[in-house]
């Protein structure tokens, strides 16, 4: 049988390699002749993969000092709540910018919580750009951003000068680009769009900005303590934290951060140029604000769509449909999509294009 061509916006394509692994891991886990799923995460075995994947992200993302590691649950969603039991005061204000529907979640729970100010917004054009150019009150406790939105397909290709603690969303491309840490105060990621499977939530934050606020935190909710405990507070996701321990191994192997950033940018680059060449087919966001991780377009003519649809279809091309709100196509294309699945999509398309001319 063909390749199927996976573009599944999250949860995504993982690696071969790391599938096969993984599913070894569940019958028989480091020939103990056990399931990693009915051991202890307090044994030594699994308290070594939770180490060897938070060391992995120091790695690869070259963390510096100062700076915690850890693997949570309640996915990137939770993290939309933790930011401001742990960042924001009572007399305080947290900023964000709105750039797609991840944000706006974020905003209305930290609305819930203390007060919220929205600096700046491309909610006027159905989020099809980044706003720029605004200016960061110095006196805010925070300033949240989304690094790329993966419902509409932007993506921040400069983070804000920020005089504020800078908090930012990088579900959707942690590990696809050279970022510096040291930029950020805190940075989180829901596992399943670029380093793993779902279950997991990585968050990465520079110790000396917690403990300043007044309020109250409960446990499960305060960023000390599951730092103080290693990630091991409570039962931890053991199976996600391992697929995402050998999903970044595979990156490592692949040469890191920046070798895959290479390959993501000429990943983008073939697609952008079908898109834009293509008579069929029209992007639908600010070129200068394209995501290299989730590219979206539209069919000019609409009633050309079940057709394409069964074209995709044929070609084994699966996980194109665009987002509910959004609709036309969303192709992503995360870490572990190999370029030739974009070829076969750009092919897919040109081939539409001299059947309908
Ligand atoms: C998917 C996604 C989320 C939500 O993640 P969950 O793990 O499902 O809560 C948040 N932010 C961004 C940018 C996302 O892509």
């Amino acid at each position: 049988m063909s390749q199927v061509h996976n573009f599944s916006a999250g949860p995504c394509i993982l690696p071969q390699e790391v599938l096969e692994k993984a599913s070894e891991a569940v019958t028989n886990f480091n020939d103990l002749d056990l399931s990693l799923l009915e051991i202890s995460h307090r044994s030594v075995d699994f308290v070594a993969v939770m180490d060897k994947a938070i060391s992995l992200v120091k790695e690869l993302l070259e963390v510096p000092d100062g700076y915690s590691v850890i693997f949570l649950q309640g996915g990137a969603s939770t993290q939309f709540t933790m930011v401001p039991y742990n960042l924001l005061s009572d007399n305080g204000v947290g900023v964000y910018v709105n750039t797609g529907t991840w944000a706006s979640k974020a905003i209305k729970e930290a609305g819930i919580l203390g007060k919220v100010e929205v600096l700046a917004s491309s909610e006027d054009k159905n989020f099809t750009y980044i706003p720029k150019g605004y200016s960061i009150p110095a006196d805010a406790d925070y300033l949240h951003i989304t690094s790329n939105n993966t419902i509409f397909g932007t993506q921040l290709k400069e983070f804000p000068e920020c005089p504020v603690n800078l908090v930012c969303d990088m579900s959707s491309d942690i590990f696809s680009r050279k970022i510096n840490v040291s930029d950020f105060d805190l940075i989180y990621a829901g596992a399943q769009k670029n380093m793993g499977p779902a279950g997991a939530t990585m968050v990465i934050v520079k110790d000396e900005i917690l403990g300043k606020v007044e309020r109250a935190i409960p446990s499960m909710l305060d960023y000390r303590i599951h730092i103080k405990k290693e990630s091991m507070y409570n039962t931890p996701p053991v199976f996600a934290v391992y697929v995402s321990m050998l999903t970044l191994e595979w990156l490592k192997s692949q040469g890191g951060v920046e070798a895959i950033q290479k390959v993501n940018e000429a990943k983008a680059t073939l697609i952008y140029e079908e898109i834009d060449r293509n008579p069929l087919f029209k992007g639908i966001v600010a070129e200068e604000d394209r995501s290299t991780m989730n590219a979206t377009f539209i069919l000019e003519d609409e009633s050309l769509e079940s057709d394409f649809n069964q074209v995709l279809a044929d070609a084994r091309i699966n996980g194109l449909k665009g987002h509910r709100s959004v609709g036309g196509y969303r192709a992503s294309m995360y870490n572990a999509l190999p370029i030739e699945s974009v070829q076969a999509l750009v092919d897919v398309m040109n081939a539409f294009a001299q059947q309908h001319s």
